[in-house]
């Protein structure tokens, strides 16, 4: 047990579990946690989960993750969840949230939409239809987004 503890455990920073299997480096790619000056991560990938099948896991040290972030992170993985570790012990659990509308996380993929042709600023809003399968929709063309262009659209 401690030796596990010790090659799994981090001092401070933040756990993601529950990453659908093969979806964690779409995470970090997504959180810009794959730049030249980003914390140390962690991987665990496809391991059993009690849940949903398999999962990955991440681990960033020294970083704790945004609400804001967060609810990015629910359009790749809705059913994760989140500790914030402070000195080896979860000092917080974070929900990820995708709520009923996406507001400024990512912009529609279809190029004629007005809210990407518009010339006046406005907010781009994706109302989600449903969590699970997920499904998100444009508010101003109605249309349905496909999910991978949609992580192509992040703002
Ligand atoms: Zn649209």
């Amino acid at each position: 047990m401690s030796e596990m503890r010790r090659v799994t455990a981090i001092n401070n920073g933040t756990v993601i579990d529950h990453i659908p299997a093969g979806g964690a480096m779409n995470v970090i790619q997504m959180l810009g946690l794959d730049g030249g000056r980003s914390s140390p991560i962690s991987l665990v990938m496809n391991v059993p989960s009690s849940k949903h099948g398999r999962k990955d896991i991440i681990k960033v040290e020294d970083r704790e993750l945004t609400q804001d972030e967060l609810d990015r992170l629910a359009l790749i993985a809705p059913n994760a969840s989140v500790a914030i570790i402070r000195s080896y012990a979860v000092a917080e659990k974070r929900e990820v949230s995708l709520g009923e509308e996406l507001v400024n996380i990512a912009r529609c993929t279809f190029s004629n939409c007005i809210t990407v042709n518009h010339r006046e600023p406005q907010d781009h809003r994706l109302k989600v239809v449903s969590a699970n399968p997920l499904e998100v929709r444009c508010r101003y063309c109605g249309r349905p987004q496909d999910m991978d262009a949609l992580v192509e659209n992040l703002l």
